[in-house]
């Protein structure tokens, strides 16, 4: 599937219209959810253009994954819901119709501040 770059997500990062930034580094951004499901409800974004997690996962850099991937513990850790903390979270992806994808670009939810509810339903 072609990337398009008229995704909500992609105006985040040109700067298009706002968000509620919690953290950033050369590679991904971090930011509330608009609707949240939880207390603590954050989105990791990607800042290269995939379309999904098999697309990021596939194709992006080992720098642009270390980089993603150190943002999401930055997240948790300033959440408050690091293990270490003995709280614990909810990372999902949505990829594609079957996941229910809404937005076209790469985003991992991290959910906490809750014990959350079933996986499915
Ligand atoms: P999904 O693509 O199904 O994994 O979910 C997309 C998520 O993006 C939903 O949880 C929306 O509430 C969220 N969302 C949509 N637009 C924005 C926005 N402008 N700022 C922050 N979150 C958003």
């Amino acid at each position: 599937m072609a990337y398009d770059d008229t995704n909500i997500f992609a105006r985040i990062l040109r700067g298009e219209i706002p968000n509620d930034t919690v953290a950033e580094n050369d590679h991904a951004l971090a930011f509330r959810d608009i609707a949240p499901k939880a207390p603590s409800h954050v989105l990791v974004i990607p800042k290269g253009a995939y379309v999904a997690f098999d697309d990021f996962a596939a194709n992006a850099s080992e720098a642009e994954i270390a980089g993603f991937m150190r943002l999401c513990a930055q997240v948790c850790a300033m959440e408050g819901v690091s293990l270490d903390r003995g709280q614990g979270f909810r990372a999902i992806t949505n990829a594609g119709r079957d996941g229910v994808q809404e937005v076209p670009h790469f985003h991992l939810h991290i959910l906490g501040g809750a014990v959350m509810g079933p996986m499915i339903g």
